[in-house]
């Protein structure tokens, strides 16, 4: 067997990139387009790409002296919740990617922490770290269904969009409410008597 076994990457996992074809000469590239399915837990708290749900890779992978470096967009749908009014909100999301993969035993390998600089492992590379960080960035906190959205009535929690105009409820004060009830006990006592 000539393919020895990667100690960490596997060669199938959709984000992990092959750069066996890539000749390790300064400056050479190669275009890299491929569909993959979107991890679990691609995104913020309340939006984020569906899991399985399709990711566009269009990546470019060059030969630098120390390493590999990978730059391009990823897109892919996303699906949330608007912040205020709490319904479903559909988008479509694309990040701008640029990382280095540093070589084995290269300077930049020796100089850098893995969190600052990838590194390649038997010539495989994991775009997934870069594309966890780079869709968080992209993502906004407290996503809205639009810019002005209203949110809910505090009375009823029904979005102000799904009301009528002049939507508003009867105001009964909690204290008023106990005070007549015990009126009408009063009554109800005087009138067994
Ligand atoms: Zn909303
Ligand atoms: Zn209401």
């Amino acid at each position: 067997m000539r393919d020895h076994q990667p100690k960490h990457l596997d060669v199938r996992a959709p984000l992990v990139l092959d750069t066996r074809d890539l000749p390790r000469r300064p400056g050479v590239q190669r275009a890299l387009s491929r569909v993959v399915p979107a991890p679990k837990d691609l995104g913020v708290e309340m939006i984020g790409v569906p899991e399985g749900s399709d990711l566009h890779l269009d990546l470019r992978m060059e030969s630098v002296s120390e390493g590999v470096l990978v730059s391009g967009t990823v897109s892919g749908d996303l699906e949330g919740e608007c912040g205020r009014c709490l319904r479903p909100i559909e988008d479509e999301l694309t990040v701008r990617i640029q990382e280095l993969y540093a070589y084995p035993d290269s300077a930049t390998e020796e100089t850098t922490d893995e969190d600052e600089v990838g590194r390649l492992q038997d010539d495989l590379l994991d775009l997934e770290p870069a594309l966890r960080d780079a869709v968080v960035l992209a993502l906004p906190v407290n996503p809205l269904c639009r810019e002005d959205c209203p949110g809910l009535c505090p009375d009823c929690g029904t979005p102000w969009d799904e009301l009528p105009e002049g939507h508003s409820h009867e105001q009964t004060d909690p204290r008023w409410a106990a005070l007549q009830g015990l009126i009408n006990k009063t009554e109800t006592v005087s009138t067994e008597e």
